[in-house]
């Protein structure tokens, strides 16, 4: 016995068609018109869109960070991304400092083990480049891992060099796997903080204020001219404004290898959020800093024009007031000064439908190219596609039964995320999942979690992919 799904449009990054979808196990058998019923169990999804499940490539659970942890773990995390119409996603495994790459992988296993309950993948991020460590990279792709990350920023604690920046690109390419750089000039971003800290000026407003976007367009310029050179493929993630932009762009008029998203959060936060009064703009601590309506109303232009390939949230919650009720700590380690507020904002459950709500409904894109954004790209980008990322016949049938006229505001109070605030608080969305299928099975329907911890697949990722 099969599922039918029936009388739902079928939307994908190329076509937008009213038809039937037949799942037969885990995947999509078969998608055409009147499919019968007989034998099967019939899900009515008249008045609905059916859109492959998200992707969300950048995230992190259960993360070490200054002193605690992002407050959301492979379980909670997982849960709230599937309320939310995302059905994988990948986080980053931290290399050890000390330790090989491996060592991260195992850690990063080991936290999902067990409490998975979407299908998930992992990038390493290097943060102790010894010359054996390079040599390590590309056994990564028989970990089902061809993806690294490098940070340009993080002065003495991972930021590396461009000789090892240069390096580990080209090596990682020469092996078909891809590069991607958090990327802000770290050496500016030290001083900076350290005489705002000497002026006394510890609010978190200066968390911006140290982080300038012209030094996240210097490093994004400098990133995109080392992958030309090497000829490596390179993805920049979490981009926010108008300087990175703009390198990205003339790097990809140059014909490199370069690839750019941005994040949700940067087209609805700003920075004077940060100057909220009190402690009230730790909520919004996240690196790189929030910008200004101008870099978001670039943002969208780019995700529009195709400038930029891919949205994602850089899901690194932690509680506002944490440290107490047996909660981790939080935000509220950074009172004493700005440099001390753990860096991240929580996401992960909100990512498609606010960018629904103002992409689609605000007539930035179509829903095609929502998909592209939200699915098709991030699978096609990493190594899954057409595993995911779309709607297809062999495909897993990761399918999102989309209400585009179903209403939600968005609140702490009934998010399931593990986090006691929302960046989106009281946002009302019109476009929600009615409900939300992993490999052919219901996770999600309506407001119930029917989904099971350890259910989630790891995803051994293909080397080679696409450059979009
Ligand atoms: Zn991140």
């Amino acid at each position: 016995m099969g599922t039918v799904i029936k009388n739902g449009t079928i939307i994908t990054a190329g076509d937008t068609v009213q038809a039937d979808l037949l799942i037969d196990g885990e995947q999509i058998a078969l998608i055409g018109r009147n499919l019968p019923v007989e034998g099967h169990e019939v899900i009515d999804a008249t008045g609905k869109l059916l859109l492959p499940g998200g992707i969300d490539v950048h995230t992190h659970l259960e993360l070490p960070f200054g002193g605690t942890l992002s407050s959301d773990d492979f379980f909670t995390g997982q849960r709230a991304a599937a309320f939310g119409g995302t059905t994988s996603h990948i986080d980053f495994a931290i290399q050890p400092k000390g330790g090989s790459l491996k060592e991260g992988v195992d850690i990063w296993h080991k936290k999902a083990e067990g409490k998975a309950c979407i299908d998930y993948g992992f990038h390493v991020a290097i943060t102790d480049l010894r010359p054996e460590v390079m040599d390590e990279i590309p056994a990564l792709i028989d970990e089902g891992i061809p993806s690294i990350k490098l940070f340009m920023a993080y002065k003495g604690v991972l930021q590396v060099d461009d000789t090892t920046l240069f390096r580990s690109m080209a090596k990682a390419g020469e092996h078909g796997m891809l590069t991607m750089v958090h990327a802000e000039n770290g050496d500016v971003i030290a001083e900076l903080t350290a005489a705002a800290l000497a002026r006394g000026e510890t609010a978190p407003i200066y968390h911006a204020k140290t982080r300038p976007s012209i030094v996240e367009g210097e490093a994004t310029g400098r990133a995109v001219a080392l992958a030309g050179v090497a000829g490596a493929p390179l993805y920049v993630v979490h981009m926010t404004c108008v300087e990175a932009l703009e390198q990205l762009a003339l790097g990809r008029a140059r014909g490199f290898p370069v690839m750019g998203e941005t994040c949700t959060q940067y087209m609805f936060i700003f920075e004077e959020d940060l100057g909220k009064p009190g402690f009230e703009g730790a909520k919004y601590v996240c690196s790189p800093p929030m910008r200004t309506p101008e870099d978001a109303e670039a943002l969208w232009g780019a995700l529009a024009d195709g400038a930029l390939q891919v949205v994602s949230t850089d899901h690194c919650p932690f509680w506002f007031e944490g440290g107490v009720a047996g909660r981790l700590p939080g935000k509220e380690l950074g009172k004493v000064s700005f440099d001390k507020i753990p860096n991240g904002v929580p996401g992960i459950e909100d990512r498609m439908a606010v960018m629904w709500r103002h992409g689609v409904n605000g007539g930035h894109f179509s829903a095609n190219r929502f998909v592209e954004l939200m699915s098709t790209n991030p699978a096609k980008i990493f190594g899954l596609y057409p595993r995911k990322g779309t709607l297809a016949v062999g495909s897993d049938a990761d399918i999102v039964i989309w209400d585009p006229e179903k209403s939600h505001t968005i609140s702490a109070k009934t998010h399931h995320m593990n986090t006691d605030y929302n960046i989106y608080e009281g946002m009302t969305v019109q476009g929600w999942p009615d409900r939300v299928l992993l490999r052919g099975r219901t996770i999600v329907d309506g407001d119930r979690w029917l989904g099971s911890e350890g259910s989630g697949h790891f995803l051994h990722r293909c080397p080679h992919a696409a450059v979009i």
